[in-house]
């Protein structure tokens, strides 16, 4: 078999995506995603690169196509690239389960589990109306919850931020009980000082985990914050392969990673970092913002790995795209649920690609009062 075409098909709806069909001379059809929402122009860019190296091969040699997309142009992927190469490769793993007639899961150790718990987002202005947010969740079987570190506004101060998060989690603990699990996204806002009380103020409260409590370029400070709080750590979803994620794992610096299978070089990449955390029981709780495929690719890689903690869903099947990509995976009281069909289980309708017309969006930004910018 060969790969004869790469296409690459930007879409707009609640967010944007980007998608990737790879076809073969065999008729079968593998489709992917690209992470790093906001850089999609420069991720098609390293898309039009990637399908010079990718015409003519054979897509089963996931492997070896991957060293020579990350190392082929002499200087190793950064996190543009990576984005593409993930999305090549979800397309050709799943090309594989397609033209072996089995899903995905089959072919990366079969299932380990029957279903995988996730989690969505939740929010709100107030407390009140993040805790309806969360008992509604509840109510309808869902036993993760995850939330954010509230800006106000445009604005986000630091110390603010975190007395109102600490009051927060207490307010939703209370109501929600203590057999749900709660997840708290700090999104990279804060420094050092900040993070350890926000860390060490939640210990009581029995988090889940605190996600990226830091910013993620100097993966040292963990090893600061680690020393001075005991609650559990999640980090990862910014880096770029699984040498970005050595030194967290190695070192023990985290309790979850983050892989972004969109951006940490897809189904091979991730896997190898699984295995790797296998050897540190820490868990996978994999970074899952964007699309239907990205889900899809997820759910497969969750199904097949013993380091599994939850998968992130911040939108249930066909709550988007549903007459893009079809045939999404089933959804039950908080759980998705192994897929039946090969491959990833879905399937691009391209007839309705005409409806969501790509439109670049910025991300939003913060700013701190005085006008200095702050991660958003
Ligand atoms: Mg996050």
């Amino acid at each position: 078999m060969k790969i004869t075409a790469v296409n690459v098909y930007p879409v707009s709806e609640l967010r944007t995506f980007l998608f990737v069909e790879i076809e073969t001379d065999a008729g079968i059809r593998g489709l992917g995603e690209a992470g790093l929402t906001g850089h999609e122009r420069a991720v098609i860019g390293a898309l039009d690169y990637l399908r010079e190296l990718l015409i003519g091969e054979d897509p089963f040699r996931t492997e070896h196509l991957w060293q020579t997309m990350f190392r082929g142009a002499f200087f190793p992927a950064g996190r543009v690239l990576s984005a593409a190469i993930a999305a090549v490769d979800i397309a050709l793993w799943d090309i594989k389960g397609k033209a072996l007639g089995v899903p995905l899961y089959q072919l990366l150790g079969g299932l380990v589990r029957n279903r995988v718990g996730c989690y969505p987002h939740i929010g709100g202005e107030t407390t009140e109306e993040l805790i309806e947010a969360a008992e509604q969740r509840v109510d309808e079987g869902w036993r993760f919850l995850r939330w954010g570190c509230p800006a106000d506004g445009e604005h986000f101060e630091p110390a603010a931020a975190v007395r109102r998060t600490i009051s927060r989690m207490k307010a939703v603990r209370e109501a929600v009980g203590e057999s749900i699990n709660l997840c708290l996204d700090v999104h990279t806002r804060l420094d050092p000082s900040d993070a350890v009380t926000l860390c060490r103020e939640t210990e009581p409260l029995r988090p889940y985990f605190i996600e990226d409590p830091l910013r993620a370029e100097n993966i040292d400070s963990y090893r600061m914050l680690r020393a001075r709080t005991g609650v559990p750590i999640a980090a990862g979803e910014q880096y770029a392969s699984k040498w970005e994620f050595r030194q967290l794992i190695e070192e023990d610096l985290i309790d979850f990673a983050r892989i972004d299978l969109a951006i940490c070089g897809g189904i091979t990449e991730a896997s190898k970092i699984a295995g790797w955390c296998e050897t540190h029981y820490i868990r996978l709780a994999v970074h899952n913002p964007i699309g239907p495929v990205s889900t899809s690719a997820c759910l497969h890689l969750n199904l097949a790995v013993s380091s599994f903690g939850v998968q992130e869903l911040p939108r249930r099947p066909n709550e988007s795209l549903a007459d893009l990509i079809v045939n999404q995976p089933v959804w039950e009281r908080g759980d998705l649920l192994p897929p039946t069909a090969p491959g990833l289980g879905i399937e691009l309708a391209h007839e309705a690609l005409k409806k969501y017309p790509y439109e670049p969006r910025p991300l939003p930004q913060l700013r701190r009062e005085d006008g200095s910018f702050t991660n958003w």
